[in-house]
């Protein structure tokens, strides 16, 4: 809406800029027009007691300490994207940050607009919240998943963020990484193609439906790790998908069917632990040096000092909790580095591990949604220039676009089944060597009905070879969320690289022997499977492993490294880039939301750059009639207010803009020469003698200030009020306009420029 058009023509010489005003009078003018009306402060605070507030605060602060943020700090990747005012004295931000991250996750199905956190925060922090919203919406910490509430597209209240869709991104693999990345950038407006060798999504997250009830059965990434912060919960709950808690209880066996007995059980289990804790305290006196030795050494070495667990029952019982960590690390303690194996245990995920019930192809399928794939287009080359990017895929068909993500798996960096172009930089070649990527595996089995016991998730099997100690050391039981008797072994440590040599045939043997083993004992039958899978992850040239760990020479720092991107052309994602949860579904998740809003940042930053360009060509004083010009089309108006605003990002918070406000004066009418005293005399009262005249006053304005005037009132006065006396804004007149804000309208005809450039997109050119 237009501000009104002026009840009479203007009186002035005529002039192509509307009536200019005598800054001197523009404090009179307003509190004669404002007359002594009282602020309208909006208030929103609920009402709640001190008391209640204080422990809703400490509530929330738990809350958003689990979900990785630091009880009294800003994120290291939080302070620089506030503004600098915020992130020096953040203790108000941060309250009201995670007043907005437990709101959502109070009720992660739909999207919390700021509005409505607007609703629960005193007015005094409207800025606050505008800048924590602004964050955590757009680093993915809170509105983001799947389900009709989330589409692939932008929300419709996003329009400002439509100008960059003429951005094009291409992402290499359909992994959680990969899926939760385009599906973030579809709906911060960008364009997406997912490029995907295999002929199906979920990459490492493959459920296989088995037998003819078509069980679903988990072939690579099973248990969700903690369900308190973990985003995979997030996504089951927007889904309504059931999660069924991995019960504790996990008796272990003999291979002759024996349980191990309880006292055993505990007393070699205490002798694990100290012996880690051990291997600490090594790693803590060696410094530096403890960068060059394996945990397996450091152990070794401490268990062969200490003469424990040397009976055979107690050895095979200390080889089975040993099995147990490679697989938790994918990789041999042989392998792993004393120095740096645990260095993301600080960030473990709160709250019971689970299995999502129907399996977690559910989410990938979800995640998929609305996102446009490609299969079978295994890529073999990304060149990337300074300005754009060209993937080719097997078969040589060529896909362009501005940007790409990679979120193929380490194991195929190692590969280099890909060919970068230039090569990757050093630092990165460097860490995708050093890191490791081990193996896991696993045989999955669907019985015709359940032999084991009901009541427990998890069993495990002891083994008399220490070289084969993580081959079928552990069961998982479905049966509670498949649809089926379903029973998967896992394949650990060196086990599992001497599995993907075995025939499939010759290993289900084994699995049945272990099984019968144990339960032939006992009385029950062990019936042969209805349908078997064995994994050979390793022989995937998809992925050429099952997930990372940190080797010996490496430390953390070489998954941000794997994080970097290059020229803000290539981006990385996938759980190999996640100092924090690597390894994991959720981590590859994260890393997924991270980059999205990286991307956008460097579209952002672009597009910026681009208006810095432009404004280098400024001449001091915008040239006549620009002022008239950008108010045309005003980016926003209501009532007597219109605005325009400099940033390519029309809510951006801190844009910045101008604001112009219409008003009316009365001014004396001229006494025409012709009219005689007399005349004068009989006239009406004086306020018939006054005529309206309109004019303009303007004045350098935010686009969260802008906001709060919109959604303050109806009412232009009261709005005039809240900007001049509670916001404290100053009015200006034309030519003080003109004058001192050059820079910011020269600015504004920039950025509109830019983004009427970035709205047209640029098409992906497919050639062959
Ligand atoms: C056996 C096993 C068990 C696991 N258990 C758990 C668990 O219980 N809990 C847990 O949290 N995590 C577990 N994980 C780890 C978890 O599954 C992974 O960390 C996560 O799924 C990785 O996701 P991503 O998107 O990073 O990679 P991926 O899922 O591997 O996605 C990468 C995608 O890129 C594609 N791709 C590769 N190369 C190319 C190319 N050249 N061109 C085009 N596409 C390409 C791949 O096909 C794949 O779809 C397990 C993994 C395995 C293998």
């Amino acid at each position: 809406m237009s501000p009104s058009p002026p009840r009479r023509p203007q009186r002035r010489a005529a002039s192509s800029r509307p009536a200019s005003y005598d800054e001197s009078l523009v404090d009179a003018e307003l509190q004669a027009y404002l007359g002594d009306a009282p602020s309208r402060r909006i208030r929103r605070l609920r009402r709640l007691s001190a008391e209640e507030r204080q422990r809703e605060t400490e509530t929330e602060a738990l809350i958003a300490l689990s979900l990785g943020f630091p009880i009294d700090e800003l994120l290291p990747e939080e302070r620089p994207l506030l503004p600098p005012a915020v992130a020096d004295a953040p203790n108000d931000y941060i309250v009201v940050r995670n007043h907005i991250l437990a709101s959502w996750r109070a009720d992660p199905a739909a999207p919390l607009p700021r509005a409505r956190v607007l609703e629960t925060v005193a007015a005094t922090y409207d800025h606050l919240v505008a800048a924590a919203h602004g964050f955590l919406a757009r680093e993915g910490h809170i509105n983001f998943g799947v389900s009709a509430a989330f589409p692939a597209a932008p929300p419709p209240d996003a329009a400002p963020l439509q100008g960059f869709a003429g951005s094009s991104v291409l992402v290499v693999g359909a992994g959680l990484a990969g899926l939760a990345a385009a599906r973030q950038l579809l709906r911060f407006g960008l364009r997406v193609l997912v490029l995907e060798g295999r002929a199906r999504p979920g990459g490492r997250v493959y459920t296989m439906r088995l037998g003819k009830d078509k069980a679903a059965v988990e072939l690579g990434g099973s248990v969700i790790t903690g369900i308190h912060a973990n985003p995979l919960g997030v996504l089951a709950r927007q889904l309504g998908v059931p999660l069924h808690k991995v019960r504790d209880r996990c008796p272990l066996y003999h291979p002759d069917g024996r349980t191990v007995e309880t006292r055993l059980d505990r007393t070699v289990d205490l002798v694990f632990n100290t012996l880690l804790d051990h291997a600490t305290k090594v790693r803590e006196s060696l410094g530096q040096a403890a960068e060059r030795i394996s945990l397996g050494e450091a152990i070794e070495k401490i268990r062969r000092l200490y003469h424990v667990a040397t009976a055979e029952e107690e050895r095979m019982l200390l080889d089975w909790h040993f099995a147990n960590l490679e697989f938790s690390n994918a990789g041999c303690l042989s392998e792993l580095s004393l120095a740096h194996w645990d260095q993301d245990d600080p960030y473990e995920m709160g709250g019971d591990h689970c299995f999502l019930a129907g399996g977690n192809s559910r989410l990938v399928h979800a995640l998929c949604d609305g996102v446009p794939v490609l299969y079978e287009k295994t890529v073999k080359r990304i060149e990337h220039g300074l300005d754009e990017v060209s993937v080719t895929v097997e078969g040589g068909q060529v896909f362009q676009a501005d940007m790409v993500l990679c979120t193929v798996p380490l194991g195929v960096l190692k590969s280099e089944s890909v060919v970068f172009d230039p090569e990757l930089p050093e630092q990165k070649l460097g860490a995708i060597q050093r890191l490791g990527f081990g193996l896991l595996n696993k045989v999955a089995m669907v019985f015709p009905h359940v032999f084991w016991d009901e009541e427990i998730d998890t069993f495990g099997c002891l083994n008399k070879d220490s070289s084969k100690r993580g081959e079928f050391f552990l069961f998982y039981s479905y049966h509670t969320v498949s649809g089926g008797a379903v029973l998967i072994a896992l394949v650990a440590g060196e086990a599992a690289l001497e599995f993907e040599k075995v025939d499939p045939v010759v290993a289900l043997h084994r699995v049945l022997s272990i099984l019968r083993g144990i339960y032939g004992p006992k009385g029950v039958t062990v019936p042969d499977p209805i349908q078997s899978v064995c994994t050979r992850w390793g022989s995937d040239p998809l992925c050429s492993g099952s997930y990372s760990h940190i080797r010996v020479g490496s430390s953390g720092a070489d998954y941000d490294i794997l994080a970097e991107s290059i020229n803000e052309r290539v981006f990385f994602a996938g759980e190999a880039t996640n100092r924090a949860y690597p390894a994991t579904m959720h981590g590859a998740l994260l890393s997924g939301l991270r980059e999205a809003s990286k991307i956008l940042r460097a579209v952002e930053c672009r597009a910026d750059s681009d208006q810095k360009k432009y404004s280098l060509q400024k001449s001091p004083r915008p040239p006549n009639g620009a002022l008239e010009d950008l108010f045309m089309e005003p980016d926003l108006a209501f009532g007597r207010f219109s605005f325009v605003f400099s940033s390519v990002t029309l809510d951006d918070p801190e844009a910045t803009g101008l604001a112009r406000i219409s008003l009316e004066k009365r001014l004396p009418l001229p006494v025409k020469s012709d009219e005689s005293k007399e005349d004068q005399k009989d006239q009406a009262p004086a306020v018939q003698k006054a005529d309206l005249e309109n004019f303009y006053l303007y004045a350098t304005i935010t686009r969260e200030q802008a906001d709060r005037l919109q959604h303050s009132s109806d009412d232009d006065k009261s709005r005039l009020a809240l900007l001049c006396k509670d916001l404290g804004v100053k009015l200006m007149g034309y030519d003080y306009t003109c004058d001192e804000g050059s820079d910011l309208i020269l600015g504004i005809l920039s950025a509109r420029k830019a983004r009427k450039r970035l709205q047209h997109p640029k098409n992906f050119r497919i050639s062959r």
